[in-house]
């Protein structure tokens, strides 16, 4: 069996690690590029989204590469989510592929059945529970250096001396992670490449704009999707923090909703006034983090999604009302297949004057 899964940032890493300790060869398709795009919108309906297309290119490249089981992901919900992997899979076999096409739903028995599922791919009964249940808690700590250290790095890059030092550090961490094999290797691999972020010299007094990133979920998590805003911000000097990380994604989706607890309450009951029902994606978090986010002092909020996507299309519709009442600049930023970076950049820049703009405003109004 030659296991491949798309690419949604760094997920490929736990997965990779964990075929790998069971000696089940994992295909990882190449970086997400043009030419993924290309791919997958050459052979999906016109008015799909993005990520529907891009996970599509993912996997006709790696079937490409002798990949021979593909692993895709399916949940209820009222968006297009749960249509993806019936489409994925009748558009890869039109195209001739012969491959074994697995369904993975996070919502059924969240964290037990994604041990449930990935046992069952490297030998079932013949592994044992616990080496399972242990293989998956390693992947997770897999995820929180990762996490941790992509934290780490929107710090840095707002202040860094050398422009582009702490990218250069972050390039091929997921790389380095993802040769861990053993507890102790991955404190190794922690300690180092914390050691060598913090040795970039920065501008300690230097007050960075703060800009949070929300929106639909997997434009917000993929760098190739959102023109890598993350680091086009932080070049320009300034902070971001972001609405998903894939840590936070396993407490609510593995563990939280396992054990019945409600999660986001805070950011739904903020929300409230202006989307009371869950219309599906995050929209209810855009709006309610908007919010939260303004009175925590943040100089603005950007909201990416794919054209198209019903969910984030609600929120940005209602954003408006909730900026005007909350007073915090916002901007929308809509992907699809147009790669051009020039006018993307230019927007980005003019909301960067905007909110420099305004901060010194306050500035002058409370000195
Ligand atoms: S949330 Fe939006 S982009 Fe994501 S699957 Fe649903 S419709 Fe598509």
């Amino acid at each position: 069996m030659k296991i491949t899964l798309p690419h949604v940032n760094t997920a490929w890493v736990p997965l990779k690690t964990f075929f790998d300790k069971h000696v089940v060869e994992c295909i990882v398709p190449p970086k997400n590029s043009n030419l993924t795009l290309t791919l997958g919108a050459g052979h999906s309906p016109d008015g799909l989204c993005v990520p529907y297309k891009i996970l599509l290119g993912n996997m006709i490249q790696a079937l490409e590469l002798g990949a021979d089981t593909v692993i895709d992901v399916s949940g209820p919900g009222l968006c297009r989510l749960g249509y993806y992997a019936m489409l994925h899979e009748s558009a890869l076999r039109d195209l001739g592929f012969k491959f074994k096409f697995l369904v993975f739903d996070w919502q059924e028995e969240q964290i037990i059945g994604i041990v449930k599922f990935l046992r069952r791919l490297v030998g079932g009964e013949k592994i044992s529970w616990a080496k399972v249940v242990g293989d998956v808690k390693f992947g997770i700590q897999q995820l929180i250096l990762l996490d941790d250290l992509q934290k780490r790095v929107h710090h840095i890059r707002a202040r860094e001396l050398t422009l582009g030092a702490s990218t250069q550090v972050w390039h091929n961490a997921d790389l380095r992670v993802s040769k861990a094999q053993s507890p102790g290797d991955l404190r190794r691999v922690r300690k180092e490449l914390f050691s060598e972020l913090n040795a970039i010299p920065i501008n300690k007094d230097s007050k960075p704009l703060r800009v949070h990133i929300l929106g639909e979920f997997y434009m917000v998590l993929e760098p190739f999707a959102n023109m890598e805003l993350e680091e086009e911000l932080g070049k320009r000097g300034v902070e971001v923090t972001r609405a998903h990380y894939w840590t936070d994604w396993c407490k609510i989706w593995l563990f939280l909703e396992l054990i019945g607890m409600s999660h986001g309450r805070k950011v739904k009951k903020t929300a409230d006034p202006y989307l009371r029902i869950d219309v599906s994606g995050h929209a209810q978090q855009t709006v309610g983090e908007t919010i939260l986010h303004q009175k925590e002092g943040y100089d603005g909020v950007i909201q990416v999604l794919p054209f198209t996507c019903m969910p984030e299309i609600v929120a940005q519709n209602i954003m408006p009302k909730v900026t005007r009442d909350y007073q915090i600049p916002m901007l929308s930023l809509i992907f699809d297949e147009q790669t051009g970076k020039a006018s993307f950049l230019t927007r980005l820049e003019a909301f960067i004057d905007l909110m420099e703009h305004r901060r010194s405003q306050r500035t002058a109004v409370s000195a």
